[in-house]
């Protein structure tokens, strides 16, 4: 798999094969006629949107969800037809490119039906969109006791479509109190607008874990799990059978051997306590490793954890690599997140050490690291 990167400094191996798979597994674990939102947004979260959104099309998405017009933008080079949701508000100055891309917007209050629907009447042509309703993320949407008002503004404006209603969870997985709190006002704010043909949609990744037998939803929104990672939540999860798409790796630049006492790194914030080997990584918070793994996160060399000493630094960090039985040489390949040797670092191990979250992990792995793609199933 490493094949075409041995001169690359720091870069990410994304298995588009296995999120295929991935998809497949997670609708196949869910009721068959449900909508499969894919949650695409931040270069598909790091992955590449490109390449990520083309393999979801081919694999059966029905949606795509992003977070603005510029990533709707570049989503419409790579495949027409679609339908697209705009998760996050979008600004007054932006919406005459809501019907260009012909994308759909989510609605959270009256002044932004209002403004759309005036939109829709002097552009003479319908505008699908998809009502947010606050359920108690306290975020985007309508406050739950409200929606009857954005509801009957949608209905009364011709050029508005209704297509969708949704809302979003703030404890999915780590508090089910709260998310059957939430479900109940969403479901008892939707019931007078569900129809066929409505997309009412709730569940992200975590969500899905209590997700209800019955009742109006149709749909669901896929971030995270489609790219291997569980976040916390239910037993339901553990039963989705979920593989990791992406595995991020760099390469040793210089190994030496360093005396006992001697203080590495800026500010000397590492001592060596013993006559050590190091090795110096050709990657650093420029690359995506958070300054917070200083002297915590921990790298696979040759199937062995090595440590991080000292502080990281933007294009390079430090690994005791005196322990390992050989010596690595310049050239080497080490994994910062992925498997090597029967080892496996996932990105919840080194979100734990960066003091991140999983989402964040992806997002911070920088625009330096070349995405390499693999595409057949072999692997
Ligand atoms: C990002 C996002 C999702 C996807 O969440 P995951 O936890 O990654 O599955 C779903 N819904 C909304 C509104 C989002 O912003």
């Amino acid at each position: 798999m490493s094949v075409g990167t041995d001169n690359l400094r720091a870069w990410a191996e994304v298995n588009l094969a296995r999120l295929e798979r991935n998809l497949a597994h997670i609708r196949a674990a869910l009721p068959p006629h449900l909508r499969y939102v894919a949650v695409v947004k931040a270069d598909a979260y790091g992955h590449g949107l490109a390449a990520v959104a083309a393999r979801l099309m081919r694999a059966g998405a029905d949606v795509f969800a992003l977070a603005n017009l510029d990533e709707a933008a570049a989503l419409r080079e790579v495949g027409l037809g679609w339908p697209v949701l705009i998760l996050s508000a979008i600004l007054p100055g932006e919406r005459a490119r809501v019907p260009a891309l012909d994308v759909m917007p989510t609605l959270s209050s009256v002044d932004e039906a209002n403004a759309f629907a005036d939109l829709a009447a002097r552009r003479g042509r319908k505008i699908r969109v998809h009502l947010k309703v606050d359920t108690g993320m306290g975020r985007l949407g309508i406050w739950h006791t409200q929606f009857e008002e954005l509801r009957s503004a949608v209905a009364a404006a011709p050029g508005l479509e209704l297509a969708g209603v949704f809302t979003h969870f703030s404890s999915a997985g780590s508090n089910d109190e709260v998310t059957e709190t939430q479900r109940r006002r969403f479901l008892k704010a939707v019931q007078p607008v569900a129809r066929p043909g409505l997309l009412i949609h709730a569940d992200n990744s975590a969500g899905i874990g209590s997700f209800p037998e019955g009742g109006p939803f149709n749909g669901v929104r896929i971030g995270l799990l489609q790219f291997g990672v569980r976040p916390a939540g239910g037993t339901f999860l553990d039963r989705v059978h979920v593989e990791p798409v992406l595995s991020l790796h760099a390469r040793v630049g210089l190994v030496k051997n360093l005396p006992a006492g001697t203080r590495v790194s800026y500010d000397g914030t590492f001592k060596l306590r013993r006559p050590s080997r190091i090795a110096v990584l050709c990657a650093g918070y420029a690359d995506g490793l958070p300054t917070r793994l200083s002297n915590r996160g921990q790298v696979l060399i040759a199937g062995r954890r090595c440590p991080i000493i000292g502080r990281v630094t933007m294009d390079q960090t430090l690994l005791d690599v005196t322990d390992l039985p050989e010596a690595p040489q310049p050239g080497e390949r080490a994994t910062l997140i992925g498997e090597d040797g029967g080892q496996v670092l996932t990105v919840n191990d080194f979100a734990r050490a960066a003091d991140q979250v999983a989402w964040e992990v992806f997002c911070t792995v920088s625009k330096r690291v070349r995405r390499v793609y693999t595409r057949d199933s072999a692997t």
